[in-house]
């Protein structure tokens, strides 16, 4: 099993039961067909149409990006903060990687383990330089998994294929 296998396993066991709020929804006026092109969620989108509804006459409406693969970043509603579901475009996974290589990064936050499955997301369809980067990342993964063992289940730090074994009990 290739490393970035072990640790896209390692995240599915860790996401289980885990969904982000909705894909992103925008608000359409129906001025020119001008979009508010603001993230929310399905129920804060809801909520400004009725607020905008109140002085305008116009038809106003609630889209949802149902592929959003186009995004280069992660995703929060912009109303209530909550994680929206998203897909990275291959910049947005670029940067990304820089991120989570060059910052600390919290393993046991099932809202991290989200950003990171959406970096890994698709890897073989990926150019070489994200797949490279992607095997760092996966190999610091094993690192923080073995260095936590206080955030972490105590038996993590032992190995890799452990630490799967044991989040699979
Ligand atoms: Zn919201």
């Amino acid at each position: 099993m290739k490393i970035i296998d072990k640790a896209i396993k390692y995240l599915e066991v860790k996401l289980d039961g885990y969904e982000p709020k909705d894909f992103p929804c925008y608000i359409s006026t129906g001025i020119n067909n001008e979009d508010e092109s603001i993230d929310y969620c399905f129920e804060c989108a809801e909520k400004r149409k009725t607020e905008l509804q109140k002085t305008s006459k116009e038809e106003i409406y609630v889209g949802e990006e149902i592929n959003p693969d186009w995004s280069d970043t992660t995703l929060l509603c912009d109303s209530c903060g909550e994680r929206l579901k998203y897909c990275l475009s291959p910049e947005g996974k670029l940067s990304e990687l820089e991120q989570f290589l060059s910052n600390d990064f919290d393993l046991n936050s099932k809202e991290v383990c989200y950003c990171l499955m959406a970096v890994f997301d698709d890897y073989k369809d990926e150019d070489i330089e994200i797949q490279k980067g992607l095997i760092k990342l996966a190999k610091l993964m094993r690192e923080v998994i073995k260095n936590n063992h206080g955030l972490l289940d105590n038996d993590f730090f032992l190995d890799w294929d452990k630490a799967i074994k044991r989040i699979n009990l």
